[in-house]
């Protein structure tokens, strides 16, 4: 006999944007099967049902989180996860991390690039059963030129390096793309723009000619496969949308040939800027140089015109938050974005939950079928106290997401088992720079040349995407 579930008694945001509305929700099997007085009705001839009282309770859509990286176990450097990690071992925490997004009420995430390339295998495990987590839409590794990405010289000149694979000429390109998705990949990654360390006052250059990136989105899509791209500054946006590129990741910097380019095709963007936003607003905490908050807000400020006028001309903006860094740690910030769209991008609390949820669908390749409390729907749902649509940020508070259903299953939310440390898994390091002024007298450099390694200057960028 199918599950069935009667969520009674709360209030639904049903993530189109629509404003609260009392209703029950009946979930059977995997799907929405009624939501309103037909849920009260039908659930009366379940003999079978579970009823779950949800008063002082908004029932919404699970959150879609459109950019996360499980395999980077909240890394603190990229040299970590280059050189530190191994790849059954980082798979394991990365399903352990997965239950923490679901007590975030995550049901759904893109994970665009993972070390080993095992975000497939997590995938799968959690598709199964066989451990619990969101549902994982995934890449395999991103494909760079050589330069590229947000690692600058870190990388290796040839192979794989981390999360990063290189592939140079034509005949590479495709061979790889083909791999990846021989190996499972639902989506193909690539680093469009990156950074050179001498250059890296320029921003980000595109690493990529046109006729590359278009072999690259041929033949993904050639094989029904949508491609995404981590693309910073205008030419790597235009040439990203001009090659037919499913998804942007960032897309700071455009210009007007770059709006023109994605909003003709409508092509989603995921800005992310949740990570500059803890440096601008929590950086001090860690004893961070004000100067570079100040860079980081005006890395947001400088993208919020564009930002508004891709929303407005109805292109898709989806939330991501690029949690994987210890600077956005699993479990915390999945709805920070949302708080970013509101605070920068004007958009009002239930236009920012439709992006987490019913635009963000499109990341896990499921538009339409699931982000949306509505008959037939998948029943990714979450179950909160209290009322998102006055206040986005109690999607944050620990103890608020009462109950997650994935699939129609509903997720244990009981306490994870305190974790030890794994030795050797993470980057040594030796703190503060003990100048003499520190030692005797507590004061930190006003450079802060060696402190904390994510918000000092040679690091603005490393940190992939
Ligand atoms: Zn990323």
């Amino acid at each position: 006999m199918a599950s069935a579930t009667l969520l009674e008694g709360g209030s639904v945001i049903d993530g189109t944007g629509t404003a609260p509305f009392a209703a029950a929700v009946l979930i059977e099997s995997d799907v929405i099967a009624a939501v309103g007085q037909a849920a009260t009705e039908r659930a009366r001839h379940l003999q079978h049902a579970t009823r779950i009282d949800v008063s002082g309770m908004t029932v919404m859509p699970g959150l879609i989180d459109a950019h996360v990286h499980l395999s980077f176990d909240d890394a603190a450097s990229n040299p970590e996860v280059f050189h530190l990690r191994r790849n059954a071992l980082s798979a394991l925490v990365a399903s352990y991390n997965a239950r923490k997004l679901l007590r975030a009420g995550v049901t759904g995430i893109l994970d665009p690039d993972s070390i080993f390339e095992n975000m497939v295998d997590v995938r799968d495990a959690i598709d199964v059963g066989i451990v619990e987590g969101p549902r994982i839409a995934c890449g395999c590794y991103a494909l760079i030129p050589g330069l590229g990405g947000t690692a600058g010289r870190m990388i290796s000149d040839t192979g794989i390096t981390g999360y990063v694979t290189v592939v140079q000429g034509k005949d590479a390109i495709m061979a790889e793309v083909r791999r990846q998705i021989k190996v499972g990949a639902d989506w193909i990654k690539v680093h469009v723009s990156g950074i050179a360390p001498r250059y890296a006052h320029l921003g980000e250059m595109c690493s990529w000619s046109q006729e590359e990136l278009n072999t690259i989105c041929e033949t993904a899509h050639d094989l029904g496969v949508p491609v995404m791209g981590h693309s910073r500054g205008a030419t790597s946006t235009t040439r990203a949308a001009r090659a037919g590129m499913d998804l942007i990741f960032h897309g700071t910097g455009m210009d007007e040939a770059a709006l023109e380019e994605v909003i003709k095709r409508r092509t989603p963007v995921c800005p992310t800027l949740t990570f500059q936003a803890n440096i601008v607003d929590f950086g001090h905490q860690l004893g961070g140089d004000p100067a570079f908050a100040k860079l980081f807000e005006r890395e947001i400020v400088d993208s919020v015109e564009s930002l508004r006028r891709l929303h407005d001309a109805g292109v898709p903006l989806l939330c991501g938050s690029e949690s994987g860094f210890s600077m956005v740690p699993y479990g915390h910030w999945h709805y920070r974005e949302m708080e970013v769209f509101t605070r920068y991008l004007g958009l009002d609390n239930l236009q920012a939950i439709r992006c987490a949820t019913q635009e963000n669908a499109f990341a896990l390749k499921m538009s339409g079928k699931t982000g949306v409390i509505a008959v037939g729907m998948k029943a990714d749902v979450i179950c909160v106290a209290g009322d998102p649509a006055q206040d986005l940020t109690i999607l944050g508070e620990p103890g608020r997401v009462r109950h997650v259903f994935v699939d129609g299953r509903k997720m244990d939310l009981s306490d994870l088992p305190a974790r030890k440390p794994l030795e050797g898994w993470r980057m040594p390091s030796m703190g503060q720079q003990l100048t003499r002024d520190f030692a005797l007298n507590g004061n930190v450099a006003a450079t802060a040349s060696h402190g904390n390694p994510q918000i000092k200057g040679g690091d603005l960028h490393d940190h992939p995407g």
